[in-house]
């Protein structure tokens, strides 16, 4: 998918009221509401500065969660505003309604250099529907829209793609360096290109795969999907998980490389326990050899070594998922050890897809080695499997 769009710099911006659409949807205690990961909300900061410098005044939008048109205390953004303030240092006043009286009149007295949020616009049901009414009042709120929440980018929801069609829409610099990023890794990647494919279920990866055996050399595949693989090439799996429907489709995909000349490599080795918790007592056993009873919980030191291998010379890598249950610490070391093998890859580039991947990353302390972080979890899927991303395509071309 090749993206060529304007961003905020490619328009006159200066003074000028602002809609920016961000992606403030982060972890946070539903007791509490502190915020567990702010990864988020730091990540647009850079987009908020340039605007307060160029005397914008800057409405800032999102969601939180699943509120599904219903005003819930527990969705309030009102953590987000207080992280904000404190990110830049000034007041960050956030509206009583959405869209309604409040929202209208404290856009319409916001002054340049200042910035407001408005609350959750999931609280409104026209948000996720999409109604164009609802987009053109949010619209009316200002002169440019800024999209950020790169997030957000697989939704065509009234704030990420609606409001577009009534004026005019630009990138972020959030939006702007993931799609160059992994654009520049699926068009036109320093390789070889590694591509690691984890997490619990195939269905989601499908799509992924597929498209990348049109783009990578060696397709690497960990986590709970490669008892799938496993079992549609006549091994024994155990009580691993498993998705029936897609054994074909596995056999399909291992006879598609193949013929590609693509590399693509399962666990060589597993470790296994009986249950499923933190201090189960495992053991490794080849892969394909679980017996009945057991599950696979992460691939086992052969598998690491091997994955570790075919790594180390990679000029791009590409990773969504992890390689094992690894909330448990246990069953983390494969995972572990593919956040390593890519931190201690010189002068590639390395991509780590969002969700538990990002998590498992950051958790291992080795973030500022990898080369791009994605905050887009769903979205970063999508953009892999080539899909067209709304809230991208609905932007003004360059
Ligand atoms: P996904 O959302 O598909 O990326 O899957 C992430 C989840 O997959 C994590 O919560 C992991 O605990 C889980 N996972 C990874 N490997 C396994 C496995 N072998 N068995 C069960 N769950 C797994």
């Amino acid at each position: 998918m090749n993206y060529n769009k304007k961003n905020i710099r490619d328009i006159d911006v200066a003074g000028k009221k602002i809609l920016m659409r961000c992606d403030f949807n982060v972890p946070y205690d539903k007791k509490t509401g502190i915020i567990t990961d702010d990864t988020r909300i730091v990540a647009t900061i850079p987009t908020i500065r340039y605007l307060l410098d160029q005397n914008c005044a800057v409405i800032l939008t999102s969601h939180l969660g699943r509120p599904k048109g219903e005003w819930k205390k527990e969705n309030s953004l009102f953590s987000a505003q207080e992280h904000l303030e404190k990110l830049l240092g000034m007041p960050v006043p956030m509206t009583t309604d959405v869209l309604g009286p409040n929202t209208k009149e404290m856009a319409a007295n916001l002054q340049p250099g200042q910035v407001m949020l408005v609350e959750n616009l999931r609280f409104r049901k026209e948000e996720e529907k999409n109604d164009p009414d609802f987009a053109k009042e949010l619209a009316s709120l200002a002169d440019i829209f800024v999209f950020d929440a790169f997030g957000c980018s697989h939704r065509a929801h009234a704030s990420t793609a609606g409001v577009a069609d009534y004026m005019p829409a630009v990138a972020g610099f959030l939006v702007e360096k993931e799609l160059a990023v992994m654009g520049g890794a699926l068009e036109n990647p320093k390789r070889p290109l590694v591509s690691i494919l984890g997490g619990a279920k195939v269905a989601d990866k499908i799509g992924v795969i597929n498209n990348l055996l049109n783009i990578a050399d060696t397709i690497i595949i960990g986590g709970g999907m490669a008892y799938t693989f496993q079992k549609a090439l006549g091994g024994d799996i155990g009580d691993s998980l498993l998705d029936e429907d897609r054994l074909n489709y596995a056999r399909n995909m291992v006879a598609k490389a193949e013929e590609k000349g693509v590399k693509l490599l399962l666990p060589v080795d597993n470790k296994i326990t009986k249950e499923f918790s933190a201090d189960a007592e495992w053991q490794v056993v080849p892969a394909g050899e679980i017996p009945d009873g057991w599950m696979g919980m992460d691939i086992g030191p052969k598998s690491v070594e091997l994955y570790t291998e075919a790594l180390k010379d990679a000029g791009t890598v590409i990773w969504n998922g992890p390689m094992g249950v690894f909330e448990f610490d246990a069953f983390a070391e494969g995972t572990n050890a593919v956040a390593k093998a890519l931190a201690d890859l010189e002068g590639a580039i390395t991509i780590v897809g969002g969700g538990d991947s990002a998590s498992a990353v950051e958790k291992s302390g080795l973030a500022d080695k990898i080369s791009h972080i994605s905050t887009g979890g769903g979205a970063s899927l999508e953009f892999l499997e080539g899909l067209a991303l709304p809230g991208v395509v609905c932007l003004n071309d360059k």
